[in-house]
Parts: C-alpha cells; sequence; structure tokens
C-alpha cells in the first residue's frame, strides 16, 4: 500500500468487536474509564485515551491519520472549519509581538485575520507579490515566525515555487505554511518540497459534495503538539460526523479529481479559442506565466480555471446571469460547477488598484469545474458568453 490514492481508501479506523467493512460513526461526546486509576492515568497523559471529544474520537482520527499519510506529514490536528485551521496554528505557533510574512493574494478570511484580528494581540504581517522571492526573504525579521501562502493563489491562480522559497525560510529559520486548498495532496505534497506545515479548508475538494466544513492542519510531531496544547482547550474540534463524512470523501478524491482536471484542461483550451475571451488562466497551460514551476510542483492542473473577459464588470456579470447550469456559490471544488465573478463579489471592498495587486481585473471570472459532463459544461459556459 504504497501509492497515494491506495491510501486515501485503505486507511481507516481500527475494527469494533462488529467487524463492520465501513467505519462506524462514533457520536460520543465522552470515554468511559475502566476504573479510577485509568482514569488518573489518561488524565495525566501516562496512558492513552480518548477521554473527550475535544480531545479526540475515532472518525476525527482516522481522518487526521489519511490526511497525514497523503501529505507526507508526520502528524495532523483537524478542525470545524479551514479557517479555524489557520486561527488554530497561528494561535499554537505565535505570541505577541510576532510577524507574518505572506503572499499579497490570499483567502478572505484569512486577510481579515492579519489585517484585523490577530493586530489585537500585536501580530504583524507584511505582504509580498507572489513572485517577488526576494521580497519574501527582505521581509523576514527577527519577529518573523512563519512565511505563509497559498498556491495556486485564489482566485487568481498564480503559482509560488514551494520548493525555491522553502529553501529561503529554512536559511532564515522560519516556518514555510503552505494552505494547500485548491491542489490537495494527490495534486500538490508541499512537504515533499520542504514546507514545514500545510493547511487545508476540508470544505472544498476533500468533501467535494459541498455538504460539510472541516479542516485539517499537518506538520512535524513537534508543531503538532504545540497545535495540539492550544486546541484541546480553545475548542475548534472538527464533529464527529463531519469527520466521518471527509474520511469517506477521500476514498474518491482521486477519481473525482481525474475528472476534475481533465474537464478543467479541455474547458480552458476552448475559452483560450473563444473571441469574448481576452485571456485565461489554468496551470497546466503552457501560456500559464509559471506554467514550468507548475509541471514541476503539481501533479495536475487541479479544477479551477480563471478568465477575463473583454468587456469589464459588466461583462461579468452578465456571463453569470446567462448561465444556466452553473451555480453561483462561494463554494468550490463540488461535483458542480461553480461560477463566481470576484471584483463584484468577494473582493468587492478593495479598490480598483487593490484588486490589481491581487490579481483581479473586472472582467475576471472564477470557474469551478464540477464532475457534470464536460459537453454540458461547455455548451453553459458558451450561452453564457454571448454577451
Ligand atoms: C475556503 C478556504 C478557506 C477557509 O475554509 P473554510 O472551511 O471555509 O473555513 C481557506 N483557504 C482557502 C484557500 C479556501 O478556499
Amino acid at each position: 500500500m504504497t501509492r497515494l490514492s491506495t491510501k486515501a481508501i485503505r486507511i481507516q479506523a481500527e475494527r469494533s468487536e462488529n467487524n463492520e467493512h465501513s467505519v462506524p460513526l462514533y457520536l460520543t461526546s465522552s470515554y468511559v474509564f475502566d476504573d479510577a486509576e485509568d482514569m488518573r492515568a489518561q488524565f495525566s497523559e501516562e496512558k492513552d485515551g480518548n477521554i473527550y471529544s475535544r480531545y479526540a474520537n475515532p472518525n476525527v482520527d482516522e481522518f487526521i491519520q489519511k490526511m497525514a499519510a497523503l501529505e507526507g506529514a508526520e502528524n495532523g490536528w483537524a478542525t470545524a472549519t479551514g479557517m479555524a485551521a489557520v486561527f488554530t496554528l497561528f494561535g499554537a505557533l505565535l505570541n505577541s509581538g510576532d510577524h507574518i510574512v505572506s503572499c499579497r493574494s490570499v483567502f478572505g478570511s484569512t486577510h481579515k485575520l492579519f489585517t484585523e484580528i490577530l493586530p489585537k494581540w500585536d501580530i504583524d504581517y507584511t505582504y509580498v507579490n507572489y513572485d517577488d522571492y526576494h521580497g519574501f526573504e527582505n521581509e523576514i525579521k527577527p519577529e518573523t515566525k512563519v512565511v505563509y501562502i497559498e498556491t495556486p493563489t485564489n482566485p487568481a491562480l498564480d503559482i509560488i515555487d514551494i520548493e525555491r522559497l522553502s529553501n529561503i525560510c529554512k536559511r532564515r529559520n522560519v516556518f514555510l505554511v503552505v494552505d494547500n486548498c485548491f491542489a490537495t495532496p494527490l495534486l500538490q505534497q508541499p512537504i515533499k518540497w520542504g514546507a514545514d506545515i500545510v493547511i487545508h479548508s476540508a470544505t472544498k475538494y476533500i468533501d467535494g459534495q459541498g455538504r460539510t466544513l472541516g479542516g485539517v492542519i499537518l506538520g512535524t510531531n513537534e508543531i503538532i503538539e504545540k497545535v495540539k496544547g492550544f486546541a484541546r482547550h480553545s475548542g475548534p474540534a472538527l464533529s464527529p460526523f463531519n469527520a466521518w463524512v471527509l474520511s469517506k470523501s477521500l476514498e474518491t478524491l482521486d477519481v473525482r479529481l481525474e475528472r476534475h482536471c481533465k474537464s478543467a484542461l479541455e474547458i480552458a483550451r476552448r475559452l483560450e479559442k473563444h473571441p469574448a475571451v481576452e485571456f485565461v488562466k489554468y496551470p497546466f497551460l503552457p501560456s500559464h506565466q509559471q506554467y514550468e514551476i507548475a509541471k514541476k510542483q503539481m501533479v495536475n492542473g487541479g479544477g479551477m480555471i480563471t478568465f477575463v473577459l473583454k468587456g469589464g464588470i459588466k461583462s461579468g456579470r452578465d456571463f453569470l446571469n446567462n448561465l444556466k447550469m452553473f451555480s453561483l456559490t462561494a463554494n468550490l471544488g463540488d461535483a458542480r460547477s461553480i461560477a463566481t465573478h470576484p471584483a463584484s463579489t468577494t473582493h468587492a471592498k478593495l479598490t480598483p488598484q487593490q484588486r490589481a495587486e491581487v490579481g483581479i481585473s473586472d472582467g475576471l471570472v472564477r470557474l469551478s469545474i464540477g464532475l457534470e459532463h464536460v459537453e454540458d459544461i461547455w455548451d453553459d459556459i458558451a450561452i453564457g458568453l454571448l454577451v
């Protein structure tokens, strides 16, 4: 059992005395002790035990074990949402006065954490453009504890060379954290390229059917011990039910991604030839500016495409209004294809200049290519483009 796709299917919690094939759902908030001595030993951590589901749960542990195996990490910790994973990691690793260097284009709520929430504890940040490796190095100060990136970035789909950046981080003795949500461990394993910590919103491709929220932090035993110490007592625990759903979803991640990637590449190629389209960005299109880096560190191009329509904000909105099948919703990585228009929604509060800095022009449309038949997906886009 050496291949990732098999591990995603075959790693599972120990069977109970019922010999079930599919892992049962452990909906329990706490666990009983054999006697007073057992209770004392578990509480003092002399003996392993679950104790309480805010600490541990068989469904949650199974999900963590699978994710750690897939990312090539020593250990992990699961959280109720992707944002809980981001916040828990910072809560565990950072002290007041510390500093973060981050790529400029990050998920909206992560941006809010940096700009509005972490400053309450005197934790500061500096943004650097995704392709400015000297910038990343120059902005690392004595107080800097982590360099934080997403690659591919959202929504611009720019690619950051994880190996190159991890060499800088190692030299400067700071942790490199990668939010690997867009790629999943089956398309990109940041730890293999030198990252110290990987974070996921499991809500996206890992669930893959838009049902549950979840998050996970993966890293060395030493890092995860710190995370555990913070999370056990601050309470961002993943629910057993959601863990069970996510763990089951991992069984189909490989086949789902195969379809997501194949259809997305085909749609990206067709969009590139369409007269209403100014340009298309997809990591595995040779026209992508960081195509070589994408080819090096990613197994496949993923399910996300962005493209820019020639007519600005109005054309982006008209395109969305013309779609019949695509869902207009905030999620991504779903079985159902999804379209969004960042300039009038998620990034509407930014000035045009700020939007340009994170790679969002007014006509930019973001597509999450689903699992529907590729010709039905194209038919819908082609109708949408008749503007
Ligand atoms: C959605 C998302 C998150 C946040 O995850 P939630 O599960 O919604 O809390 C973080 N990072 C990226 C890149 C995301 O797409």
